[in-house]
C-alpha cells in the first residue's frame, strides 16, 4: 500500500516577509549557521512547506535538549510550528531515516539546533546524502556565548558540501556574528556550561566588536 504514504501539507505556512538570509534546499549536506534570533527555525519551516506544499515527505529532527516549544516541536519566533522527531546524542540518524525511506520515500531531511550534533551524528547524517541520496539540511549556531565551536558545528564546518550564512544585525547595524549569554539582571555572562537551554538566561546577537565590549544593547556610546 503505497497510496497512504503521501503526507498531507500541515498547517504550516509560509512566513510574510523574508527572514534576511539564504533561502533553500542547497543540494545533500547543505548547512546554515549564524547567530541566535536569525530566523533559522523559521528557514527551516519554509524549506520544509516548499516540499510538503508539491506532496513531498520530510523527516524533521530537533534535539531533546531543546525542548523550548515541547519536545518533538520546531518553533519560530513567527508563530509557525512543525512537529519533529527527538533525538538525543546516541540516536542513529541514518537508521531512523533508512527506515522511514523504506516505507515511504523521503524527500528531504532538516536538522534544527544542529550545532548539537555530535561528531559521529554529522557523519551519519553525510551518510544519509551519500548513501540514501537525500538531501540534508542542517540550521543551527557556529559559536557559543565564549566564542568557540560546537561540536556538531564544527564538525559540520568540515563536512557539509554548503554552508550559507543566515544574517542578522548587530543593534549597531553591523553583521551579528557572536552571541552574548545575559543573566536574569541583563548582565553580560562570560563564564559557565555551553548549553544552557530552558534556564533564565538569554541570549543577543552581536557583531565581534560588541561581543568584546560585551554591550548587548544600543545604549553603547563609543561605536
Ligand atoms: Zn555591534
Amino acid at each position: 500500500m503505497s497510496g497512504g504514504c503521501r503526507q498531507k501539507p500541515t498547517s504550516v505556512r509560509p512566513p510574510n516577509g523574508g527572514p534576511q538570509w539564504n533561502p533553500g534546499p542547497s543540494g545533500p549536506g547543505g548547512r546554515q549557521y549564524s547567530a541566535m534570533n536569525a530566523g533559522k527555525s523559521t528557514n527551516l519551516l519554509q524549506s520544509d512547506y516548499n516540499y510538503r506544499e508539491r506532496g513531498m515527505r520530510t523527516l524533521l529532527f530537533t534535539p531533546k535538549i531543546d525542548n523550548r516549544a515541547g519536545e518533538g516541536i520546531i518553533s519560530s519566533r513567527l508563530g509557525v510550528q512543525a512537529p519533529a522527531i527527538p533525538f538525543s546524542a546516541d540516536d542513529d540518524l541514518f537508521l531512523i531515516v533508512a527506515t522511514a525511506h523504506k516505507e515511504c520515500e523521503i524527500s528531504c531531511v532538516f536538522v534544527d539546533e544542529a550545532q548539537f550534533l555530535t561528531r559521529w551524528q554529522v557523519h551519519r547524517l553525510s551518510d544519509i546524502c551519500d548513501y540514501l541520496e537525500i538531501p540534508v539540511l542542517c540550521y543551527g549556531l557556529r559559536t557559543d556565548f565564549q566564542g568557540n565551536l560546537f561540536e556538531g558545528s564544527a564538525e559540520l564546518l568540515g563536512w557539509a558540501d554548503k554552508i550559507s550564512e543566515i544574517k542578522t544585525i548587530c543593534h549597531c547595524g553591523r553583521k551579528a556574528t557572536m552571541v552574548l549569554r545575559l543573566n536574569e539582571q541583563g548582565i553580560v555572562v562570560r563564564e559557565g556550561d555551553q548549553v544552557q537551554i530552558g534556564d533564565n538566561d538569554r541570549y543577543v546577537s552581536v557583531c565581534r566588536v560588541h561581543f568584546k565590549r560585551g554591550v548587548p544593547k544600543a545604549f553603547d556610546q563609543s561605536r
